[in-house]
Parts: structure tokens; sequence; C-alpha cells
């Protein structure tokens, strides 16, 4: 399920977050200064930016602010858990704030990233607990592979690819 928003509602959830991006930072121990909710409310819920996006959007707010504070902070945010960092291809790496589980299955060719079904990552939790005894914090899981119509694609030109 992708959650398509508008830049408005998405405005209006970012100001109503703040408060509750505050009780992030300070459950952690971490001070609550403006620059820090700034940052950390760029990152919107279900939207996955890259460093330089998360800059762009906090410099429209905070003009001169440090590209290199920004980058320090997105890392604090990341050893905190409060945001995680993930590699879905193209070279950037993606943060993104952490809330509901979900799951990415990414093409490696087109790049398409499609929503993998937290209901399916569930009997994976559930066998590894089972048989190791451990419980796995599977709460954003990225595939790497081929999406339908690149497949198709290959199917097509009769290519078979040989690994
Ligand atoms: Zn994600
Ligand atoms: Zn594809």
């Amino acid at each position: 399920m992708s959650v398509k928003r508008n830049g408005h509602e998405a405005l209006r959830e970012q100001v109503s977050h703040r408060s509750g991006l505050a009780d992030r930072l300070r459950r952690v121990g971490q001070r609550v200064t403006p620059q820090r909710l700034v940052i950390l409310g760029a990152i919107v819920s279900g939207e996955h930016l890259s460093a330089d996006e998360v800059f762009t959007r906090v410099e429209a707010l905070i003009p001169g602010v440090n590209r290199s504070t920004v980058y320090r902070t997105l890392k604090l945010f990341r050893d905190l858990g409060l945001v995680s960092m993930t590699d879905l291809g193209g070279g950037a790496r993606r943060f993104e704030l952490i809330d509901e589980p979900h799951h990415h299955l990414i093409c490696h060719r087109c790049g398409d990233i499609l929503d993998l079904d937290d209901e399916l990552v569930d009997p994976l939790r559930h066998q590894i607990l089972v048989r190791y005894g451990f419980v796995p914090a599977i709460d954003h899981l990225a595939l790497f592979g081929s999406c339908a119509e690149c497949d198709a694609a290959d199917d097509q030109r009769g290519v078979s690819e040989e690994r």
C-alpha cells in the first residue's frame, strides 16, 4: 500500500507531528533544538529521501544552514533509531522515518520500487523465531530483482541470462 499525499497534507501532518518528534528526541535522551526538529520534520513518513533532498528542504526553512551539520544530524538520527538508512539502488542512501514496518521490491534494471506486503514477511519472522529462537526486527526490508515488465521484456527478446 503506497499512500500518495499532496504537499499540503504532508505539510499539515508534519506540523501536527512536530510535538511527537520532540518526544521522540527526548525519549532517546537527546536535546531538542529547533534545528533538529526541522531536520527530523523534513523526513515525512512514507518518503525516502537522499541526504541532499533532506538538506534542500531544511535549507528552505533555515537559510544558511550548514550542509555537514544536516548530514551529521541525519547520522545521529540513524544511530538513535529515529530514521532508517537504506540503499534503494541508484547510489544514494535514502533516509526514512521509522514508524510502521514496510518493505520494498526494487527492480535493479529500471529502478522501479514496489511495496512488499508486511503479511508476506510474517511467516519469515515466525520461522526465524522457531528455528533460531531469534526475534528478528524486520521493519524495513529491501529486496532487489527484476520487475514484471523488465522480466517480460527479456522473454520477448529471447534473452536468457546466464548467472
Ligand atoms: Zn522504505
Ligand atoms: Zn524493471
